[in-house]
């Protein structure tokens, strides 16, 4: 399964690498054909390289839309060289092989990113490209294909070990990372196509993805798994920078996202905020006159479950506050930044991850969230509604003040990101109780007052902190009795979306109780 590389066709938008690529084949007696910026490059180096427009007689035309789509440049591509009536039709026409083909495509997904008009976007639509890189992957018995500049210098590792030549391995490799390239190429031109013609349900989905880690195992070690980069950009966990510590596991990536999206909702404008994270779930969030206050009240709402926890914060990590972090174990830190000092006192925690980004995830920013069934898949709009403030409507005798307004406003920001059935204690910009995932809304209210309780035990505090506390749901209360153990655990105010059938009587039971409720109209399922 060893073929010889004698003529390579080179067609790249990106030309990094390219001249070094070149000079390196043409050492190696390879011919090279090319079209016109990449002729142009290569010949401006002063290396030997002839033009596909001499190849097919045909100049390139129409804007560079038709260069290489030609027989004489697909049939050397997808030739059988082993076959006799393939050979036969190669001689007839003056076909010669072509071995080896690089191909980088025209930067579509940078144009969208850089916000270019519908005309740019099409014309930034590549044909002859993927055309050209899903022939020689489809010859991939004889072909090499190669659509990333990272992959020049294993070429040449592969010919150096090879003799001159590259197995069918090697080859097979290649083929199957360019057809997830043209895949994920034609992914982006759909998906923006969809967007572009304001089609929300198109009939068709395409995905994409690029591998940014191969993981030793998945939720669970039975389960093997990997970590696919969506290619936007975007500041968070997958594209942020670690700076110590073992690679992240399934669970600490997906329970990171958690962590840093809750506390991206906060903004830094208005004072540091830090969310911890258990199993997908906050088991505290806080805002602090500083960073390290903010850590304090967000820890001291779930101190056992904070153990082995992940810490996101949406300022730079600060140096006294990686001290209180490094207290107790904690798997994952991630922040928009840390201090050279801050992450001098992660450097002799071993097993603690420091992840920073560029900046935080944007909670408005348009997204789908995908999710699996038998035989399909789910797809919708990223929760992304937020309650403008004016739009918050008090439905009792009682009026929040402003302080309990900021906290019940807190707690429905938090209750968006715990999973349902979600109710969420707050007092003085921190939570002090959460209640999450169960199947009745009033367990929810329960458990989240009994760890209140226990963590007033634990700390020596005279009663919990729900005493005066304000409390959001993050659906609408069905009957009167979530609301009463609310009140039963000292909540003086409530946050939820109103619109149950029995609304009436859950206003009625907090006036009775003599407790605020603000209805937000909208609803925060996180399953
Ligand atoms: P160059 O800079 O060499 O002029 O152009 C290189 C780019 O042209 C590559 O991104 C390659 O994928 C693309 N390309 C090659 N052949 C064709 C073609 O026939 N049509 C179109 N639209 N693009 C092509």
């Amino acid at each position: 399964d060893l073929q010889p590389l004698r003529r390579a066709l080179l067609s790249v938008s990106d030309k990094t690498g390219l001249i070094d690529l070149g000079r390196a084949l043409v050492a190696r007696d390879v011919v090279l054909l090319s079209t016109g910026g990449t002729a142009k490059a290569l010949r401006d180096a002063g290396l030997p390289v002839t033009d596909v427009a001499e190849v097919t007689g045909f100049p390139e035309m129409m804007d560079g839309r038709v260069k290489t789509l030609h027989p004489m440049v697909h049939g050397g591509l997808l030739a059988l060289r082993d076959d006799a009536g393939h050979r036969q039709a190669m001689q007839d026409h003056g076909i010669a092989g072509i071995d080896l083909l690089v191909v980088n495509l025209y930067p579509f997904e940078a144009t969208v990113a850089a916000g270019g008009d519908y005309d740019t976007c099409i014309e930034n639509i590549d044909i002859g490209g993927p055309a050209m890189i899903r022939a020689a992957s489809k010859n991939h018995a004889y072909v090499s294909t190669i659509v990333d500049v990272g992959d020049y210098d294993a070429l040449l590792a592969e010919l150096d070990a090879h003799d001159g030549q590259t197995t069918l391995a090697f080859r097979q490799r290649l083929a199957q990372a360019a057809y997830g390239r043209t895949a994920a190429y034609d992914a982006a031109v759909s998906t923006w196509m969809a967007q572009a013609i304001g089609q929300a349900t198109p009939r068709r989905r395409a995905f994409a993805g690029e591998l940014r880690q191969t993981m030793r195992y998945g939720e669970n070690p039975h389960q093997t798994a990997s970590f696919y980069a969506d290619g936007s950009g975007r500041p968070g966990v997958a594209t942020a920078v670690q700076h110590q510590g073992k690679e992240l596991s399934y669970n600490n990536i997906n329970d990171t996202d958690a962590a840093f999206e809750l506390v991206a909702e906060f903004d830094p404008a208005d004072g540091p905020a830090v969310a911890i994270i258990k199993h997908a779930n906050p088991c505290g969030v806080a805002r602090g006159a500083t960073l390290l206050e903010a850590y304090r009240k967000a820890f001291d709402c779930d101190r056992t479950s904070a153990f082995g926890g992940i810490v996101a914060m949406n300022v730079a990590l600060d140096e006294e506050t990686a001290q209180a972090i490094a207290e107790i174990f904690t798997e994952v830190v991630i922040a928009p930044g840390a201090s050279d000092a801050a992450r001098a006192v992660f450097a002799a925690k071993k097993n603690l991850r420091l992840l920073t980004t560029d900046g935080l995830p944007d909670p408005q920013a348009a997204q789908l969230t995908y999710r699996q069934v038998a035989g399909g898949m789910l797809v919708q709009d990223k929760d992304t509604g937020h309650v403008p403030a004016a739009d918050l409507r008090v439905v009792t005798k009682v009026q929040p003040t402003d302080a309990q307004m900021a906290d019940l406003r807190f707690a429905w920001t938090v209750a968006k990101h715990v999973k349902s059935n979600a109710i969420v204690y707050v007092r003085d910009g921190a939570t002090v109780g959460v209640g999450a995932g169960q199947m009745s809304r009033l367990d929810s209210a329960l458990i989240a007052a009994k760890k209140a309780e226990r963590m007033a035990d634990a700390t020596g505090l005279p009663q919990p902190l729900t005493i005066g506390s304000a409390v959001a749901s993050d659906a609408f209360f069905p009957f009167a009795d979530g609301l009463m153990e609310a009140a039963a655990a000292g909540a003086t105010c409530v946050i939820q979306p109103g619109g149950s059938m029995r609304d009436a009587e859950v206003i009625a039971a907090a006036d009775d109780a003599g407790i605020a409720m603000v209805f937000t109209g909208m609803r925060h399922f996180r399953h």
